[in-house]
């Protein structure tokens, strides 16, 4: 997961979300606005968001992959605060990203965790026939990639394509939202994800190799269509992993067989470590 810069929404985009929020909030009570938000999420104008998930997939790395797992092809917008429990979120632009099916419907779904004051970690559940009250006050578990850089949070492991937490202290708030957002996602539960990342590594190798030793002989042209052809790849994730830790010069630590071709590469083209 990588850093999103989305940008800010066309005004009469905004005014259009705004009048869909509107009759959500109007609604008597917090119940009957989720009650609402559900229909009214079912029964959304087409035609508006289709206009609106360009604008989300823009950013994504990898050819439009979902901003979760950088895998599968993202075309389900996903509400990061579910709309069950923030209703007034429902229309909220910042509250969108773009995501693949399995990662929205299958894991994702509607579960969500807040950090209490004291620390704890307070995962949000509405068993059915409960009563419809709004979540307790607390910051937000899940990592918002809009406003987070995932790469503060999240450790990836170039040797077994396995996610942990960036931090030393696993009581830290940075280090209980790093781990709520592994287990949410299933970024390490799904062997398809763990193995694409590995994968990812020598598809990026023999990339670099590529351009190391062709790079002289092509026409300007060519490099920047080559660039273009870089950028489709997905698990970018991996990509920014082995620039951070390159540039930590950190690499060689790293007990993957093919970390002293990625530093030879790297140093042989420097300019690789800002794509
Ligand atoms: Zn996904």
């Amino acid at each position: 997961m990588l850093k999103l810069h989305i940008p800010p929404l066309g005004e009469q985009h905004q005014a259009d979300l705004q009048a869909l929020q509107d009759t959500v909030n109007q609604q008597v009570d917090y119940a009957a606005q989720v009650a609402y938000a559900k229909g009214s999420w079912d029964n959304k104008p087409r035609g508006l968001f289709a206009r609106l998930k360009p604008q989300l997939a823009a950013p994504l790395s990898g050819n439009g992959r979902c901003v979760y797992c950088e895998d599968s092809w993202a075309d389900e917008i996903e509400h990061m605060r579910p709309k069950d429990f923030y209703p007034e979120q429902t229309y909220v632009w910042d509250n969108y990203v773009l995501a693949c099916g399995p990662c929205n419907g299958s894991y994702k779904r509607t579960k969500f965790a807040l950090l209490l004051a004291n620390g704890e970690l307070h995962e949000l559940h509405r068993p059915r026939g409960s009563a419809v009250t709004p979540p307790p006050a607390g910051g937000y578990a899940l990592m918002d990639p809009r406003v987070d850089n995932p790469l503060d949070f999240l450790w990836l492991d170039l040797n077994t394509g396995r996610y942990t937490a960036n931090s030393d202290d696993e009581d830290s708030p940075q280090a209980k939202r790093a781990d709520y957002t592994i287990k949410i996602l299933g970024l390490n539960a799904r062997d398809s994800l763990v193995r694409g990342r590995k994968a990812a590594l020598s598809g990026y190798l023999a990339l670099l190799k590529h351009w190391c030793d062709e790079r002289e002989s092509w026409t300007e042209a060519k490099r920047q269509s080559w660039l273009q052809d870089f950028h489709q790849q997905r698990y970018r994730s991996v990509w920014a992993q082995l620039v951070r830790r390159y540039r930590q010069q950190r690499l060689h630590a790293d007990s993957f067989a093919t970390a002293a071709a990625f530093i030879e590469c790297f140093s042989r083209a420097p300019e690789a470590l800002d794509w």
